[in-house]
């Protein structure tokens, strides 16, 4: 069975609304779908196109030859544009123009263009006449993290479907993982994805490793293993992240909130590290914020890591 939209989670409101009026030949020709990444904006656009394409039902039944090619992301009736490196540039906006302009064999032709805020304004400009005046049975599908970022030209000539975060049931319907990775997705399944990482998942451990040392103020820096992940950027980016959320979940539950935590997996390192006042847990925080800021623009890692160690070492001292 590959209709797309049966393994779409959450958003149920919103994908009922958008079949009922492709059922009734009542879809808008133009849509903007904003929200998060990674809570199945794209997978219902391409549910949708499979409704529009459809030989046998009106909302899609997965099995004829149109619908199992949507799925395959081997469909004529269906062009899907991405960012080439960081932008969507006017040749892309031509091949859709072109891709247009031929003749259609399908009951529908759909485009769906993601990451539209990437658009640049010649290619945002070349697509205004055509999404003002589409030809007949066809839809546009944009994708962005929020309409803001969206060129106002395309905005205002898009009907806007904003999607939320999805629950954590959603999540683990889909993907079975433990507790602390489906609370910190915070409803994304990309960022689910991120945790579950084998890489991550080993990131993540040598951060409460390296806080129980911090802790214990065991000296780090002569540790061969160390030296190794102090100098390479993207795992301390990973590592400071991690402890971000650390000295952050401290602080919940120093005050009680204890269901919102990214770590609930940690409750004795977090009980330990509650023990420390409010307002050092706050200091630590923004050092591991510093430490984050000072990673992403470049730098020293193993000068920014070792920075952060003797401040909230000083600090805890003090
Ligand atoms: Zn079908």
């Amino acid at each position: 069975m590959a209709r797309i939209l049966n393994s779409v989670r959450g958003h149920q409101e919103i994908v009922d609304r958008l079949l009922g009026a492709a059922g009734h030949g009542q879809l808008p020709s133009t849509f903007l779908f904003v929200g998060p990444p990674g809570v199945g904006r794209r997978k219902i656009a391409m549910g949708l196109a499979q409704a529009l394409v459809c030989e046998k039902s009106k909302i899609a039944c997965g099995e004829c030859g149109p619908c199992l090619r949507v799925a395959q992301g081997a469909s004529e009736a269906v062009r899907l544009v991405m960012p080439e490196k960081t932008q969507i540039k006017i040749e892309q906006s031509r091949e859709i123009l072109d891709f247009l302009s031929l003749r259609s064999l399908s009951r529908s032709r759909i485009v769906i263009i993601d990451d539209a805020q990437t658009l640049n304004p010649q290619a945002g400009n070349a697509l205004l006449k055509i999404l003002e005046e589409p030809p007949e049975n066809t839809y546009f599908f944009m994708i962005a993290p929020s309409a803001r970022h969206v060129l106002a030209t395309l905005r205002s000539r898009s009907q806007i479907v904003r999607f939320g975060s999805l629950t954590e049931d959603d999540l683990r319907s889909e993907r079975p993982a433990p507790e602390w990775a489906l609370q910190s997705a915070l409803g994304s399944f990309e960022r689910l994805e991120s945790f579950l990482d084998r890489d991550e998942v080993r990131l993540r451990g040598l951060a409460w490793q390296i806080l129980a040392r911090w802790s214990q103020d065991e000296p780090i820096f002569l540790d061969p293993e160390a030296r190794e992940w102090m100098k390479d950027r993207s795992s301390l980016l990973s590592l400071a992240r991690y402890w971000i959320m650390a000295f952050r979940d401290a602080m919940m539950f120093q005050a009680g909130e204890t269901r919102r935590l990214f770590n609930s997996d940690q409750k004795q390192a977090l009980t330990q590290l509650a023990q420390l006042p409010a307002e050092k847990l706050a200091l630590m925080m923004r050092l591991a914020l510093d430490l984050e800021t000072g990673i992403t623009a470049q730098r020293d890692p193993q000068l920014s890591f070792e920075q952060f160690w003797i401040l909230s070492r000083r600090e805890v001292q003090a």
